[in-house]
This record gives C-alpha cells, sequence and structure tokens, in this order.
C-alpha cells in the first residue's frame, strides 16, 4: 500500500511547490457556510472543512461555456477548426461525493463517440481528495449511495490524522510528485489511524433514507406514475439550479453564434438543464416534457434508475446541492423517503 505523510504544517509548503507547477484551485470560504472552488497559492486560503461547495468540481472538467470550434463559410468550400482547450489543474480538497461524480461523467465522456474535449481536460487534471471525517449536513445521502467512503477516482487522496495527513499515492502521476516532494513514507501506527477514521465514519454515518439501496430501482420502475411526481411538480418552479449545482448532471446545448461580418463564427457549448421547459420540445412543436412533474420525474430517474440500467451505478452521490438550493425546499431525501413508502 502505498501511504505517505504530511505534517499539516507541512501543507502550506507543498501548496506552494504544487502552484509552481500547475494551477492550484482549492475549495474556499464564501460569506457564511458557503464554499466555492476557486484558485489559490497558500494553505491559509483553503477551507479543509467544508460542506459541499455551490458548484461541484466538474466546472474544471466541463466549463459551463466551452467553445468547440472556429469556422469560416467565406470561401467556396467551408472550413472549421476545433478548439480544444485544456490547462494543467491541481483540484486539491475534493470530497468522496465529488470525485464520485467526476468518475459518473467520465463513464458517460469516454462513451463512443468519445468527447475529445472532456478526455483531454481531464488528462491535464491532477485530482488530489480530501476525506470527510464527518458527516457534513442534513442534505446530504452520501451514506445512501456508499459515496462516503473513498472508492478511487483521485490521484492522491488525504485523510485528517489530527496533527498530520495521510496520503493514499493512487497514480503513477502522483508517485512521481511525492518522490518529488521527498514526503516521508506512513507508518504502522498511521495505517491503523486511518483505519479507525473509516470505523467511526461506518458509524457515524447512516442510511439517510432507510432502504436498501438495491432495491432503488425496483421501486423506482413500479414508481412511475407515482403522486410524489405531482407534488414535487406543483412546486418546483423549473429554475434549473438543482442540475447545475448537481456533480454527476452533464446535459448541455450547442449553438453557432456568427460574427458581423457575416462569414465567420464559432460553435460554443453551455450547460443545459432537463428542468427547463424547453430543454425536451422538438420540431413541430411536440414537447416530451411538458409539465414539471414530467420533468422532476425524469431528473430522479436520471439518478436512480436509468444510470443504473445503463452503467451499473446510481448517479446521485448524495452530495446535497440539489436540496440545498431548491427555492421550492425540495428535499432529494424526503422525495425519496416519499416514494419508498408507496412503493415497497
Ligand atoms: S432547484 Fe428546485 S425549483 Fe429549481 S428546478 Fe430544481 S427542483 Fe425545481
Ligand atoms: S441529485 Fe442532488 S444529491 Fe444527488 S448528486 Fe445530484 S445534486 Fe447531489
Amino acid at each position: 500500500m502505498n501511504y505517505h505523510i504530511l505534517k499539516k504544517d507541512e501543507l502550506d509548503g507543498f501548496i506552494k511547490k504544487l502552484s509552481k507547477k500547475m494551477k492550484v484551485v482549492a475549495p474556499v470560504a464564501k460569506g457564511t457556510g458557503n464554499f466555492a472552488f476557486q484558485e489559490v497559492k497558500a494553505a491559509s486560503e483553503i477551507a479543509l472543512q467544508y460542506i459541499p461547495t455551490i458548484l461541484p468540481p466538474k466546472k474544471y472538467f466541463m466549463p459551463q461555456r466551452e467553445k468547440m470550434l472556429d469556422f469560416d463559410v467565406s470561401g467556396a468550400k467551408p472550413v472549421d477548426k476545433a478548439v480544444v482547450e485544456a490547462e494543467e489543474i491541481a483540484v486539491f480538497g475534493v470530497h468522496t461525493c465529488d470525485l464520485a461524480g467526476i468518475q459518473c461523467l467520465n463513464m458517460v465522456f469516454s462513451e463512443r463517440p468519445r468527447d475529445y474535449n472532456y478526455l483531454r481536460r481531464k488528462d491535464k487534471i491532477f485530482l488530489i481528495g480530501l476525506e470527510c471525517n464527518d458527516y457534513c449536513d442534513e442534505n446530504a445521502s452520501c451514506a445512501l449511495v456508499s459515496s462516503h467512503i473513498p472508492s478511487g477516482g483521485y490521484d492522491l487522496f488525504f485523510t485528517d490524522l489530527g496533527d498530520r495527513f495521510i496520503i493514499h499515492v493512487n497514480t503513477q502521476k502522483a508517485e512521481e510528485l511525492v518522490e518529488g516532494m521527498g514526503l516521508a513514507r506512513a507508518s504502522h501506527a498511521d495505517t491503523a489511524a486511518l483505519e479507525k477514521v473509516r470505523e467511526h465514519k461506518r458509524s457515524a454515518f447512516k442510511n439517510e433514507v432507510g432502504v436498501d439501496p438495491r432495491k432503488l430501482p425496483e421501486i423506482f420502475a413500479k414508481g412511475v406514475k407515482s403522486k410524489v411526481w405531482e407534488d414535487v411538480g406543483r412546486r418546483c418552479v423549473s429554475c434549473g439550479n438543482c442540475t447545475n449545482v448537481c456533480p454527476s448532471c452533464y446535459c448541455f446545448d450547442m449553438a453557432d453564434t456568427i460574427n458581423l461580418d457575416m462569414k465567420t463564427g464559432s460553435r460554443n457549448r453551455t450547460w443545459d438543464s432537463c428542468q427547463v421547459e424547453t430543454f425536451a420540445a422538438v420540431a413541430g412543436g411536440e414537447n416530451f416534457r411538458e409539465e414539471r412533474s414530467d420533468r422532476q420525474r425524469h431528473r430522479f430517474y436520471r439518478k436512480f434508475k436509468y444510470s443504473v440500467d445503463k452503467f451499473y451505478r446510481f448517479f446521485c452521490t448524495g452530495c446535497g446541492r440539489c436540496t440545498r438550493t431548491c427555492m421550492a425546499d425540495i428535499s432529494l431525501k424526503e422525495t425519496l423517503t416519499s416514494l419508498v413508502k408507496e412503493n415497497v
């Protein structure tokens, strides 16, 4: 097992050395109880204890706005040139729920036809996880989907052991970095302390919905006509916030913008949301999910049913962002609990 140790008072040196190699981003406090990933230059700027950031780190993998190509239609034959923008970034302090979200996106964008813009950016990102030793808040449901325990998807993974971090080195890139920094190897006492942290977590983090998660796809299969969807549909205002903040939502729109010369332009993609009324509108004026209840149902099925059918995993990582951000007070946990009660 490849574990190393970094004393807490050495974290600043670690961040500074890392930022000489590449841009470093990490969670930073933003007002009361809010956090955001942004560029940092020193450890003192980083919030080591934080509840999920306003936007997940997916913003570095698929930016909200992204140019895909430039085109020129002035000549006899139109020409276009693909644009792939990717910079080397170390994302420090990613919680396990967000690592799980990135694993979901990796599966989606690695499918054929592959999304080279996403994959190129992913290759350039150095991911450093940070364990939540304690439960974050009542909105999270990470224990339901087991995303509270690390299961890969990172280069390095930090766990706080009080006066020091134990660091799991998971990739060759990470091994080279750690060797270059001369970090000490973890002792038997350090790995025993790590096991204690995990033991504590297994009792402190409880399955928040009280249902065996393996039963969820079956419950969803029965719940297509549930009243739960009418209830959340009545309350939802279709703002799209829940999908924008979700670490595993990836829907996007593409649009061409023509410059004033009417000859050149660019193709750009932006985040989209299945909660917006026009999302499922098609030519001829048809809309496959005209009602808010249909769109809400779709959001939940994308997380707990369709993703299991296609990728054999839940696409909800239990981060709780959708509940935290919803102005209509729609709670993912409450919605699931009602659906479970109706359909077990
Ligand atoms: S955040 Fe709430 S109100 Fe907005 S679309 Fe999502 S469920 Fe509806
Ligand atoms: S559905 Fe909600 S709780 Fe689940 S991953 Fe998305 S934002 Fe987080």
